[in-house]
């Protein structure tokens, strides 16, 4: 994330992340204490109360996740990697993405993907939260779309795996596209601009690509393209620290 920075733009961007983070955090923890001052203080029936609660608990986990983006991307991509079997990881966080795809009324679907396990050379954890990232991007973009569905195939192409995360959410204009992967860049009210940003850095440690095609109003297909284990070592990761 920091190439090649001098020690005062590092000392900038540090706290450029520091002063965004307060602000994530800040907004949810002032609307906890209101509901818990609520709560303590006045007289409101049970439903209210519940009510609050609720609200509090939804406000607490979104802050556990911009926490957990934060930290992802304040971690250099991690050295220690390995034989990992990326069609398992990709079932896994299938069925990890399944209810938050149910609470927002899309669909998701494994299209296609080789009978043969698909070995690449990771760390597993990043590749489930790269994973994570471009489905919750997918669903995110998908929620006002009636029929909203999200595909994925993983194909195997030469000595590479290509993974296609296929949405048919809101898409993106040409300027959007050239903005991916920049740091804090978001359309979100809510977002954190960090996602891609990690899911980038990531990929490219593992000496893969990726391709976006995307249309407004039709959606957006992301081609995440992985050298194969038994090629991986020809194409030596380059680590960003
Ligand atoms: P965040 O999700 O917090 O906004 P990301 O880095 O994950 O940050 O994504 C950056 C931006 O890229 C999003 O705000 C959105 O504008 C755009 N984007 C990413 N994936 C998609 C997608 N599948 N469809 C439409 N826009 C997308
Ligand atoms: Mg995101």
């Amino acid at each position: 994330l920091f190439i090649n920075y001098s020690e005062n733009e590092k000392f900038e961007a540090i706290s450029h992340v520091a002063a965004s983070l307060a602000h994530e955090v800040r907004n949810p923890l002032t609307a906890v204490k209101g509901f818990l001052q609520l709560i303590r203080y006045s007289t409101l029936e049970q439903g209210k109360i519940e009510q609050y609660i609720d609200i509090s608990l939804m406000e607490i986990d979104r802050t556990e996740s911009v926490l957990s983006e934060y930290l992802s991307i304040a971690k250099p991509p991690s050295k220690q990697m390995g034989k990992t079997n990326l069609s398992h990881q990709v079932q896994v966080i299938i069925d990890v993405m399944s209810s938050y795809a149910i609470m927002s009324n899309v669909e998701i679907e494994l299209e296609h993907k080789p009978v043969v396990p698909v070995w690449i050379i990771a760390n597993g954890d990043e590749v489930k939260q790269v994973l994570v990232n471009f489905m919750k991007n997918a669903i995110e973009a998908c929620v006002e779309v009636p029929h909203a569905k999200v595909s994925l195939s993983l194909n195997l192409v030469d000595r590479n795996v290509l993974l296609i995360i296929k949405d048919n959410g809101i898409g993106m204009s040409a300027d959007q596209i050239s903005r991916l992967g920049s740091i804090y860049y978001s359309t979100k009210s809510s977002g954190t601009g960090l996602g891609l940003t990690y899911s980038f850095q990531v990929i490219r440690a593992m000496g893969g690509s990726v391709a976006v095609q995307s249309e407004p109003r039709a959606g957006t297909r992301f081609t995440i393209s992985i050298p194969l284990l038994e090629y991986a070592q020809e194409t030596p990761a380059t680590r960003i620290s």
